[in-house]
C-alpha cells in the first residue's frame, strides 16, 4: 500500500489559516448532487410558468393552498401557516413559530418582477407605406435593448374592461401560438444607423416596436386598414376594444423555454432567474417549516427592478402590516410590539449577484467576485461608488449567518457586484433595514443578468434553497 504523503508545515498552516471558496461539484456527495438536479427540474417548470409577477403570484398561491397555507383573515384563525396577496402582484407567507414573536421573525425577501418591455397605453398603430401594424412599448427595468431585438417574444398580461371585468392574455407560449418580435436592422444597412454609434445608443427605446400584423381590412373607406383588422381580431378573441388597452398591463417577455445548459447539464438557462430563483428557493424553504422556533416569513415583492416603488413594491407598508396582523394573532395588539418585532428580526434579502463571466473578467476584482457553481453568495453590501444606496450588513450579522451556514454545510461564498467604480446596483435589503432589522443580501450568482436568457448553476439553486431553509429553521 502506498504511504500517504505527509503534508508540509506550510501546507498544514495554509489549510488552517487560509480561506478559499469551494466548488459545489467538487465537495458535494452523490446524494446532494442528485438533490440539486431534482430541485432544478421542479424549478424549471416554475420559471417557465411564471413569466410575470402576476403569474408567479398565481402559481405560488396554488402551491401554498396545496400545502395547507391559509389566507390570513384574523377571523378565528386556528392554524399556523398563512399567506396574504397584495394587489395580485406580491405575496407574504408565514409559519408561526414557538417563540414569542416580539423576539423577531426570520424573514426572506425576494422579488418576482423581472426586466421586460411593457406596452404603452395606446400601443397600436399602422405604419402607412409599409402596411405593417406595430405596438409602441416602454421598457421596464434595466435592459440592454439590443438583446431584445429579433428574438421570439410573447405577450402576457391583463386587460380591465369598462365594466370592470378582467381579461387574461397569454400569447406565444403554446406550441401553435403566434409570437412577436422587434425586427432588427440588417447588417448590410447598419453602417450609419447603428455601427457608428455607442452600443447603448444603437437601439433607441422608441425603436422597440412590436411587429403585430400585416393584413388589411377590406374596405376602401377605412384609413388604417391593417390596424382595424387587428382590432377586429382582438375583439373576436378577447372581447376588447382599443380603449380597453388603456387600462391594461401587457408585458412583452421572451418566448423561450427553460433549458438545461451545458453538455453536463449543470446549468439552467431561462428568462427571469433575477429574481425568481430566490423567490422559488424561499417558497420551497418555507414549505418545509412546520413548527419553527422563530416565526418564518417570506415576502415576494414586486417593482424591485424600478426601485421598489408603488403599493406592490418593498417600500410599501404591506409587509409591515402583514407582520402586525401576525402579532394580533397572538393577542398583542400594540404598536410597540410591532416595532420590537421588526427591530429583532433577521432578514435575508434574496437577490442574485453577478457571477464572473469568463469572457468579461475585467469588470470584476476576481478575489471578491462570486463564481457560479461555488454556492449561495453572501453580499455584505451592494450600491455604487462609495457604497451609495447600500445596506452594509453589520459584521456581527455576517458572522452569524456565516457560522450558521458552516454548521449545516451550506456551500456559500462571498461576492461584490463588480470592481469598485465599475457600476453597481441595489436590492431590497436597504428598505428592510429601515425597520431596524438585521439584513444581508444572500442569493446565487448568475451569468448574463437582465438579459432575455439568464444562466444559473443548479449547484447554486440548491445551495440557496438549503441556506434559506437552514436560516428559517435555525437562525
Ligand atoms: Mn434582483
Ligand atoms: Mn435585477
Amino acid at each position: 500500500m502506498k504511504q500517504k504523503e505527509e503534508k508540509t508545515k506550510g501546507e498544514t498552516l495554509e489549510k488552517r489559516l487560509g480561506y478559499k471558496r469551494r466548488c459545489f461539484w467538487e465537495i458535494a456527495d452523490e446524494q446532494e448532487k442528485k438533490q440539486a438536479f431534482n430541485l432544478a427540474e421542479e424549478y424549471r417548470k416554475f420559471l417557465y410558468k411564471g413569466k410575470t409577477e402576476r403569474e408567479v403570484v398565481n402559481i405560488t398561491k396554488a402551491i401554498l393552498e396545496e400545502n395547507e397555507f391559509h389566507s390570513l383573515t384574523l377571523k378565528g384563525e386556528n392554524h399556523n401557516k398563512f399567506y396574504r396577496i397584495n394587489h395580485n402582484k406580491n405575496v407574504a407567507i408565514a409559519v408561526l413559530g414557538k417563540e414569542d414573536i416580539s423576539n423577531g421573525v426570520n424573514l426572506i425577501v425576494a422579488h418576482i418582477d423581472s426586466p421586460r418591455v411593457d406596452l404603452k397605453q395606446q400601443p397600436l398603430y399602422e405604419e402607412k407605406e409599409t402596411k405593417l401594424a406595430l405596438l409602441h412599448t416602454h421598457y421596464y427595468g434595466g435592459i440592454k435593448k439590443y438583446q431584445w431585438m429579433s428574438i421570439p417574444l410573447s405577450l402576457h398580461g391583463i386587460v380591465i374592461k369598462e365594466d370592470g371585468s378582467k381579461v387574461e392574455v397569454v400569447i406565444g407560449e403554446k406550441h401553435d401560438d403566434p409570437v412577436f418580435t422587434f425586427a432588427d436592422l440588417l447588417p448590410h444597412l447598419a453602417k450609419n444607423e447603428q455601427y457608428s454609434k455607442k452600443l447603448a445608443e444603437a437601439i433607441p427605446a422608441e425603436k422597440l416596436r412590436l411587429l403585430f400584423g400585416s393584413i388589411p381590412f377590406t374596405d376602401e373607406k377605412v384609413k388604417d386598414k391593417v390596424k382595424l383588422n387587428i382590432l377586429t381580431i382582438l375583439e373576436e378573441k378577447y372581447g376588447i376594444k382599443e380603449e380597453d388597452l388603456i387600462s391594461a398591463e401587457m408585458e412583452i417577455v421572451p418566448a423561450f423555454k427553460v433549458n438545461d445548459v451545458g453538455l453536463d447539464r449543470s446549468m439552467i438557462g431561462g428568462y427571469g432567474h433575477d429574481d425568481r430563483i430566490c423567490a422559488y428557493s424561499a417558497l420551497q424553504a418555507i414549505l418545509g417549516q412546520n413548527n419553527p422556533k422563530r416565526t418564518s416569513v417570506v415576502f415576494l415583492a414586486d417593482k424591485e427592478e424600478i426601485g421598489s416603488e408603488g403599493n406592490t413594491g418593498a417600500k410599501s407598508q404591506f409587509i409591515k402590516d402583514f407582520i402586525y396582523d401576525l402579532i394580533k394573532l397572538t393577542n398583542k395588539d400594540s404598536y410597540d410590539v410591532l416595532t420590537k418585532t421588526l427591530m429583532n428580526s433577521k432578514v435575508l434579502s434574496g437577490d442574485v449577484n453577478a457571477g464572473v463571466n469568463p469572457c468579461f473578467v475585467n469588470v470584476h476584482e476576481k478575489q471578491n467576485a462570486a463564481h457560479i457553481g461555488f454556492g449561495v453568495c453572501l453580499t455584505k453590501f451592494t450600491g455604487s461608488r462609495g457604497k451609495s444606496s447600500s445596506n452594509d450588513a453589520n459584521a456581527e450579522f455576517v458572522g452569524e449567518i456565516r457560522a450558521l451556514f458552516n454548521k449545516y454545510s451550506v456551500n456559500w461564498q462571498t461576492g461584490e457586484l463588480g470592481k469598485v467604480d465599475e457600476g453597481g446596483g441595489g436590492t431590497i435589503a436597504q428598505f428592510m433595514a429601515l425597520y431596524g432589522a438585521s439584513v444581508i443580501d444572500c442569493g446565487p450568482p448568475i451569468l448574463a443578468m437582465h438579459s432575455p436568457y439568464e444562466i444559473a448553476s443548479k449547484a447554486d439553486l440548491y445551495s440557496t434553497y438549503k441556506g434559506y431553509k437552514i436560516f428559517l429553521q435555525f437562525a
